[in-house]
């Protein structure tokens, strides 16, 4: 719609380039208010507040200039209705058309006819009247409806800014209240129109409205709208401040102003679990990560950026395992994330081993949970990874270590600091034939044997409680009583802070190395005896020898004096004789004993029935013993008359020889006895004398080689102390043993075996 200015007088604006007298005074005479201005002072708003009904550009020779004017006054939306006549004169033919062209009314050339110029004025005027009432018409309603549209739209405003929680505001240039809402006047203590016209300062203490001016002059000074958050007193508020033109083109603002402190509140609160949680699980030891459900990671704590080998969050968020492991770990891992966030599945403590960026192999302990929001849909996982590689070769070393005990050859005992048992191993059980059962619990003395000295126990506690090593060696008791010998070491357990808190045990039997040790020692001491024996042989050797030898020198040379009668040559030929067989004993006595030690002895045997051997021996001893005045006692059970033996017979003799010798040279009174009984598959001889006897301890060494029992009677009947040695050699390389009972002074009885078949 065209604009019209609020008034139409019957005024005339002319626009001259030369003195319009002429018209001027035309135009009074007619009763027009005439405006006369310079075609060159042209200015539309001047115009339009000069209310004029017509416009007449009066000129000559500047028709360019009046034809602008003329477009100017078309272009413009509140004159384009006003009427332009132009009055003059040019030297354009067509400066008409070019007139009515530019939007001119009427073309009045001069010199003009005074009232046809008048009466073409009145037309336009009444014209443009007409036009003009019809338009303030129409214009009229419009603002009717406009007005009753705008009077809804202020109730409706007005309704909501006086019940919005929100303060607003219109301030003045001087920063004065213009409007406020209720809220608004509710944060002075003040109904709204108490507010108006008011600064902060004089509704408020300054220092509740401290930061409001500063944002104020701001907002004066700013082209556009600016939110500031401002702490008034204890409260916060979010603030929007915008310019504003006021009505009389004044500047002013606007603001909205909304308490935010709850909101602050519960945001700062939020923000600080934010941050207490993301601190918290960036100093977890355990890497924690969120992936989304495209299994891109959007959390990533510091444990499990740097585990990855990484330096910043940022470097890992937005990629998937695939991205962040290059081998096929990573596809195994985000496999098992897909599987999370499609079957919406957990995964609990698995065992996982990869590659870091150092190249390294780690055993990561990973659980995944996915994530599900409250429609039910998986939006993403949350993972907990555990380094366990460090735990994983502990376990790996204590599994050896475990080995190493559970199949260590030395018995492992582990006792608590007062010494009861904890743990043994396998072969404590084979060493001791105890079961578990029956040791755990009990106290290591379990195996303690009264063989040993208290004092070696106290001296192993006093060591190993005082955190040394103990070694030593220990006489113990196997659970059937027998006893052994174990070496041990013992020391204590103790823990981080030094404190004994166990004793372990590592011991050795060595029973087998103790009782080597006991036979070397006594073979020693035999071998020193023997040696003593020895030179006690040779001694006695050299008597033994020297006594027939000087008996046969002394009567040989007695017989070569040849005073003697036949009587008495005949006794120093029995001495010679005698001396020579005694000197022939001792000498095969030496060759036997000789060729038994060098292994030179040979056994012919065959079968001799006993009664022949039985009888060869009497004829060989019978007269001798009884010369003695000794009864000779030959038994021989019936079983055992038609026996024989399987023996080499010349040995067999001579075995019957030394020990009916022995009885004979041990025996003054009595009998000598000779019996022979069967045995199982041998047959049984015994020799028996009523003689000295011999003391139970020597039994056994009168078997050793130059051994005799140290009596006088020993020395009194001198002897080489070699004939038993050979007897029982004899007897062994026969396949029998030998042995003997005898008391002292109450006769001996030596028995030997010979097999039978
Ligand atoms: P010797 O030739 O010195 O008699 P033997 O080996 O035959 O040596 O005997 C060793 C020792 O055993 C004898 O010296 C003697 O002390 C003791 N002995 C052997 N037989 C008898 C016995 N029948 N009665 C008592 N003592 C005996």
């Amino acid at each position: 719609m065209v604009g019209v200015t609020e008034n139409v007088a019957n005024r005339i604006v002319i626009y001259q380039s030369t003195d319009s007298k002429d018209i001027i005074s035309a135009l009074n005479r007619e009763n027009y208010l005439v405006e006369v201005l310079c075609i060159n002072e042209f200015d539309q708003n001047i115009l339009r507040k000069l209310n004029s009904s017509l416009v007449i550009l009066y000129f000559t020779l500047s028709d360019a200039a009046a034809l602008e004017i003329c477009r100017q006054i078309s272009a413009d939306s509140l004159l384009a209705d006003l009427p332009v006549v132009f009055v003059g004169t040019s030297d354009d033919d067509d400066f008409a058309v070019r007139a009515f062209e530019a939007g001119g009314a009427d073309v009045v050339g001069q010199p003009f006819a005074e009232k046809e110029m008048l009466s073409r004025i009145g037309k336009h005027i009444r014209q443009y009247k007409r036009l003009y009432n019809l338009k303030k018409m129409v214009l009229v309603d419009e603002q009717v409806k406009n007005f009753q549209s705008l009077r809804e739209n202020e109730e409706r405003h007005h309704a909501f800014f006086d019940t919005s929680a929100d303060m607003m505001f219109v301030k003045s240039d001087q920063l004065r209240y213009l409007m406020a809402n209720k809220s608004m006047a509710k944060f002075f203590g003040k109904m709204s129109d108490e507010v108006l016209n008011k600064t902060d300062e004089e509704l408020a203490d300054k220092k509740r409205i401290y930061p409001c001016k500063s944002s104020d002059e701001k907002a004066l000074k700013t082209k556009s709208a600016f939110t500031v958050v401002e702490k008034l007193g204890d409260r916060i508020y979010e603030t929007t401040k915008f310019p504003l033109r006021l009505k009389d083109n004044k500047h002013g603002i606007g603001g909205i102003m909304r308490d935010i402190t709850e909101q602050k509140m519960v945001e700062e609160s939020l923000k600080a679990e934010r941050a207490l949680l993301r601190t918290l699980i960036d100093n977890l030891p355990v890497s924690i990560y969120v992936k989304d459900n495209n299994c891109r990671k959007i959390v990533s704590n510091i444990t499990d950026y740097q585990k990855l080998g990484f330096s910043s969050e940022s470097e890992v968020l937005g990629k998937t395992d695939l991205e962040l492991f290059e081998n096929k770990d990573g596809l195994k891992s985000y496999n098992d994330d897909l599987e999370v966030i499609k079957c919406a599945k957990t995964i609990l403590n698995k065992e996982e081993k990869f590659k870091n960026s150092d190249g390294n192999w780690r055993w990561t302990l990973t659980s995944k949970i996915p994530l599900i929001d409250e429609n039910g849909k998986v939006t993403g996982l949350v993972g907990i990874g555990r380094d366990i590689t460090e735990q994983k070769a502990a376990n790996e070393t204590i599994q050896k270590l475990s080995k190493g005990i559970e199949q260590n050859p030395a018995t492992i005992v582990i006792t608590d600091v007062s010494g009861i048992i904890e743990y043994v191993n396998p072969k404590f059980f084979e060493k001791t034939g105890y079961t578990s059962e029956e040791v755990i619990g009990q106290n290591s003395y379990i195996l303690k044997s009264d063989e040993m000295n208290p004092l070696v126990y106290k001296n192993l506690w006093n060591t190993i409680s005082s955190g040394g090593v103990w070694r030593g060696e220990l006489r113990n008791r196997k659970k059937n009583g027998e006893l052994f010998w174990e070496s041990a070491t013992i020391t204590s357990i103790k823990n981080e802070k030094g404190e004994i808190t166990n004793y372990i045990g590592i011991k050795e039997d060595i029973s087998a190395q103790k009782k080597m040790e006991a036979e070397l020692i006594i073979a020693k001491e035999k071998a020193e005896e023997s040696d003593r024996l020895k030179s006690a042989f040779l001694a006695n050797m050299s008597h033994e020898i020297r006594t027939p030898l000087n008996c046969i020198i002394g009567f040989s040379e007695l017989l070569a004096s040849g005073d003697f009668d036949e009587t008495q040559r005949h006794e120093f030929v029995d001495q010679i004789v005698g001396s020579g067989n005694a000197l022939l004993h001792i000498i095969n006595d030496i060759v036997d004993i000789s060729k038994i030690e060098a292994g030179e002895v040979t056994i012919r045997r065959t079968k001799i029935p006993v009664l022949t051997i039985i009888r060869d021996i009497e004829l060989m001893f019978r007269h001798r013993i009884e010369s003695k005045g000794i009864h000779l006692k030959v038994n021989l059970s019936e079983t055992v008359r038609n026996s024989v033996v399987y023996a080499d017979y010349e040995r067999l003799k001579q075995v019957f020889a030394n020990l009916l010798g022995n009885a004979l040279k041990f025996t003054f009174e009595g009998t000598i006895e000779v019996a022979c009984s069967k045995l199982g598959e041998n047959l049984e001889f015994r020799i028996s004398d009523s003689g000295i006897g011999i003391a139970p301890h020597d039994h056994d060494k009168i078997f050793d080689r130059f051994r005799q029992v140290e009596t006088s009677y020993s020395r009194k009947f001198g002897g080489n102390g070699l004939g038993l040695c050979i007897t029982k050699n004899l007897v062994e390389l026969m396949g029998g043993r030998i042995w003997l009972e005898s008391e002292v002074d109450n006769g001996s009885s030596f028995y030997f075996t010979v097999p039978s078949e």
